[in-house]
C-alpha cells in the first residue's frame, strides 16, 4: 500500500522509519526535503541514502500535479489552476496584500451543496480531494510568493471532506512543515453543523467562519439547501456552543445580493440572528456576478453602507469586504471549472 508523502503528518514519519530499521534522524532530513526545499522528487532529497529514496519512491510518492493555467487579475490576484494524475484539477487563488499574502484553497472538485450564487457548485460535485491534494495546492503556490495566510474558501464544502481536510491543515500547520500559524488559517463552512461540532472539540485554533447569507430560513433555504438540513435554531445554537468551548469567535460571512438579501428589514433581523451567538462578527461582502445567474446582482455601494450601519448601530462588529479577483474569474464564488476550456489553457 502506498501512502501519499504529503498526506503523513510530521510525527508520523518516526514509527514509519523504525518499521524500516531506520533512525529517527533520517525524519528531520525527510522533512527538510519536503517542506524547506520543497522537492517534487524524491531524487531530489539528497541528504537520503540512494536505496531509501528508491523506497520512499515507491511507498511514500509525492504527489503528481501540476501548474496548469494561471490567470491574473488587474489587482495582482492570481488564480491557478492545479491538475492531478487523473486528469481532476481544482482553482486555488492567491491574493496579495499590504502585509499579507493570502492562498484560498479547494477540498472538492466541484461542490454538491448548490448554493444558489455559488459558481462551484453549479455542476454538481466531482469529487472530494484526498489530504496530500489539499496540501499540494499550497506546496506549489510557494513557488509564487511566501503564503502567509490560509482561507479554506475555494471550490467545496470542508466539512463534507472532513478528514481529509483537517489531515492537510493540520500538515500545513505543523512547525515542521510549512509552518503557516493555526490563527493565519480560516476554514469556511456553508453550515455543516457536525462539522462545526468537530472542529470544537479537535483543540486547535484554526479560524471558523460560517456562510450565513440570509436572516431566516425561508430566504436560507433558497439560497442554500444546506439550510433544510441544518435550519438557523440548529445551526446558531451549534455556533453558540462552538464559541463558548473554543472561546473563540467566529465570522459569518454575509454575501449581499441586490433585492433578495440586502433590506434594511434583513439587517435587523440578521443582528438578532448573529447577537444569539456571543463573540460572533460578521463580514459583508458583495455578490460577485456569476454567468450562470443572471439575475444576481451586485448591490450598490449605498445598500452596502446601509447595511453595516444597522450592524453596527445594533452592536455586531461588522467589516466590509471587497471583492479581488474579478477580472480573473477568480473573487468568491467565481472559482469554476470550464471542462472544456481547461485542456486549452493548459496547452498554451
Ligand atoms: N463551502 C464553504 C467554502 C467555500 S465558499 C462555504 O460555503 O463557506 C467561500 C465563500 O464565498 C462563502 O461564504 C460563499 O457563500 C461565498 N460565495 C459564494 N458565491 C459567491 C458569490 N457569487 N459572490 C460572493 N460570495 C460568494
Amino acid at each position: 500500500m502506498t501512502k501519499p508523502a504529503w498526506s503523513i503528518l510530521p510525527d508520523e514519519w518516526k514509527p514509519i522509519l523504525a518499521e524500516r530499521g531506520l533512525r529517527a534522524f533520517r525524519a528531520d532530513q525527510i522533512l527538510q526535503s519536503l517542506y524547506r526545499d520543497c522537492i517534487r522528487d524524491w531524487d531530489g532529497a539528497t541528504t537520503l541514502p540512494k536505496d531509501f529514496r528508491e523506497t520512499l519512491k515507491e511507498e511514500f510518492p509525492i504527489t503528481p500535479c501540476e501548474v496548469a493555467a494561471v490567470s491574473e487579475s488587474s489587482d495582482g490576484t492570481k488564480k491557478l489552476l492545479v491538475s492531478f494524475a487523473d486528469g481532476e484539477a481544482v482553482e486555488t487563488v492567491l491574493i496579495p496584500a499590504a502585509s499579507r499574502f493570502t492562498q484560498c484553497i479547494s477540498t472538492q472538485a466541484g461542490c454538491a451543496m448548490g448554493c444558489a450564487f455559488c459558481a462551484s457548485g453549479a455542476n454538481g460535485l466531482s469529487r472530494s480531494l484526498a489530504a496530500d491534494e489539499i496540501v499540494a495546492q499550497h506546496m506549489l503556490a510557494r513557488s509564487f510568493g511566501e503564503v502567509t495566510n490560509i482561507v479554506v474558501m475555494g471550490m467545496g464544502e470542508p466539512f463534507a471532506n472532513y478528514d481529509e481536510t483537517l489531515r492537510a491543515l493540520r500538515l500545513i500547520n505543523s512547525g515542521r512543515g510549512p509552518n503557516i500559524g493555526a490563527r493565519h488559517i480560516t476554514i469556511s463552512t456553508c453550515g455543516v453543523v457536525p462539522g462545526i461540532e468537530r472542529l470544537a472539540r479537535e483543540g486547535i485554533q484554526f479560524e471558523l467562519s460560517v456562510s450565513l447569507h440570509a436572516p431566516n430560513d425561508e430566504l436560507r433555504s433558497q439560497l442554500m439547501p444546506v439550510n433544510r438540513r441544518w435550519p438557523l435554531d440548529v445551526l446558531l445554537p451549534a455556533c453558540a456552543a462552538y464559541t463558548a468551548a473554543t472561546k473563540r469567535i467566529i465570522t459569518f460571512e454575509y454575501t449581499v445580493v441586490a433585492g433578495v438579501n440586502d433590506s434594511r428589514a434583513c439587517a435587523e433581523e440578521l443582528a438578532r440572528q448573529v447577537r444569539r451567538v456571543p463573540m460572533a462578527k460578521v463580514n459583508l461582502i458583495p455578490l460577485s456576478p456569476v454567468a450562470h445567474r443572471p439575475d444576481f446582482r451586485t448591490p450598490d455601494e449605498s445598500t452596502m453602507l446601509m447595511f453595516l450601519d444597522v450592524l453596527m448601530k445594533r452592536g455586531v462588529q461588522t467589516m466590509l469586504r471587497r471583492s479581488r479577483g474579478k477580472d480573473a474569474d477568480a473573487a468568491c464564488g467565481q472559482l469554476r471549472l470550464r471542462r472544456a476550456a481547461a485542456p486549452r489553457e493548459a496547452a498554451t
